[in-house]
């Protein structure tokens, strides 16, 4: 995402260039732009010390023609409605991209969840839920976490929700703990859909994954849970990263062992037999396979030239610019893009739902097994896509997922889907 660009401008933008690309119908563009619905809510709060609390909430729907909308809920201080709606959007082609048949949604609450006890954070989740309570649900539209959200909230949201309907309610939350109908390997499944992809672009490239070199950057539930992955799968994990800084070791390092110390001292730095790198050098990393799986804007037109990976596969959301985009591409690195590459989280959410409404569960070897076929597809239609319009897996992706939408639309609609009044006042 470019600097001086709102998460909003990207969005819109991304769309703009798909819709150009696919010579999507004006009046189709023209509905993908805004939301559906977007619900403002002000949550009223008993804190621990007598006061009440006052949070400014939302949730933002976008577009709904291919199934219920679907997407995280994030408590954050900075919360504006301009990045939810951009949030919402690209939730809209994450399920199309993959294929599963909800659209996007996303919410948030301004409040930091830091400062708070767990009986305000629950009183908070309990109220926001009830406020949303005409507006989400099984068939209309099913949460999960995302920042400072966990499966304890989706716990309590799930109570209130199956407490105001008299029944319980699994299907109406995903992400929830495996006690009350969360499913089994969700916790790695976005890391474990970027080793797939990442398997799936080395197999295009004609590179052996067993001893492939790869480089992490973020050890967090992303970052650790894919070098664990890449290395039982037969990589050669040569670097990873935190925060505090990052390590090398060119005969590869053992993940699992890692982890460990990080628990211990708190990062990864200083590992015995390693050597200490920053994370500009752990990008720069001579490796096969890059892994983002931190934070936005790391590769940019600064560094891009200098990405010696041939395969970059995005654990994080949005960790490359548009400009490093074009570097990259031009340089033949092939990325798989972040909403392709970690679509395994709501993918396995997808699951969790079906599971919830079967109410017949799966084990982890069947949720992995449908996990792999279901993002293979996606990886590759969208390379089909990238090699017949000559554009790179990004484009690809967007301009897929778009097309899913716009047709989910006409079917609906039928093709006589006309504008009679361009409106763009500003609500
Ligand atoms: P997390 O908080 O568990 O881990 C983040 C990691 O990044 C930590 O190890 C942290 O030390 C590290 N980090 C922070 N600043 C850094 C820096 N400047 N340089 C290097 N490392 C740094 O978060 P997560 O759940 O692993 O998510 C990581 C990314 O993946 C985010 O962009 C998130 O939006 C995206 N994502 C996560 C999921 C999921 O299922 N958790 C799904 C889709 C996308």
């Amino acid at each position: 995402m470019g600097k001086s660009q709102t998460a909003l401008e990207v969005a819109l933008e991304q769309l703009e260039i798909a819709a150009e690309k696919l010579k999507l119908e004006p009046e189709i563009h023209e509905m993908l732009k805004y939301p559906k619905r977007s619900l403002i809510v002000s949550i009223t709060v008993k804190m621990d010390n007598g006061c009440t609390g006052v949070f400014r909430g939302c949730r933002v729907q976008h577009w709904d023609a291919r199934g219920p909308f679907k997407g995280g809920i994030r408590y954050h201080p900075n919360v504006t409605i301009d990045e939810v709606t951009a949030l919402a959007m690209w939730m809209t082609w994450k399920c199309a991209v993959v294929d599963i048949p909800y659209g996007g949604a996303k919410g948030g609450v301004c409040c930091n969840p830091k400062e708070m006890s767990k009986g305000e954070l629950e009183r908070l989740t309990r109220r926001y839920t009830s406020l949303l309570l005409d507006f989400i649900g099984p068939y209309r539209d099913v949460p999960a976490p995302d920042v400072y959200t966990d499966a304890q909230t989706m716990a309590w949201i799930m109570d209130t929700y199956s407490q105001f309907k008299g029944y319980s309610v699994p299907e109406c939350v995903t992400g929830k703990p495996i006690s009350v109908g969360g499913s089994e390997g969700r916790e790695e499944a976005t890391s474990r859909g970027v080793v797939i992809c990442a398997r799936e672009a080395a197999k295009t490239l004609g590179i052996r994954l067993k001893g492939a070199k790869v480089a992490v950057q973020g050890y967090g539930n992303v970052g650790w849970n894919a070098a664990k992955i890449a290395y039982d799968m037969g990589c050669k994990i040569v670097a990873v990263s935190d925060s505090a800084g990052g390590i090398y070791c060119q005969e590869g390092l053992n993940p699992y062992k890692i982890y460990e110390h990080k628990s211990k001292t708190g990062s990864v730095i200083n590992y015995k037999g390693c050597e200490n790198i920053t994370n500009e050098e752990l990008l720069e990393t001579k490796c096969d396979i890059l892994i983002p799986a931190a934070l936005e804007n790391q590769i940019t037109k600064a560094n891009a030239d200098k990405i010696k990976a041939k395969i970059v596969a995005e654990g994080a959301n949005g960790p490359t610019t548009p400009e490093a985009d074009e570097i990259l591409f031009r340089k033949g690195v092939f990325l798989i893009p972040d909403i392709l590459a970690n679509s395994g989280g709501v993918i396995v959410s997808y699951f969790e739902q079906v599971q919830n409404q079967m109410n017949y569960y799966w084990s982890e070897e069947e949720v992995r097994a449908k996990l792999k076929e279901t993002i293979t597809n996606a990886f590759n239609d969208v390379l089909s896509m990238a090699r017949q319009h000559n554009v790179n897996m990004r484009v690809a992706a967007y301009m897929l997922a778009v097309k899913r939408v716009a047709d989910a639309i006409l079917a609906r609609k039928g093709k006589a889907v006309t504008t009679i009044e361009n409106s763009s006042s500003p609500i």
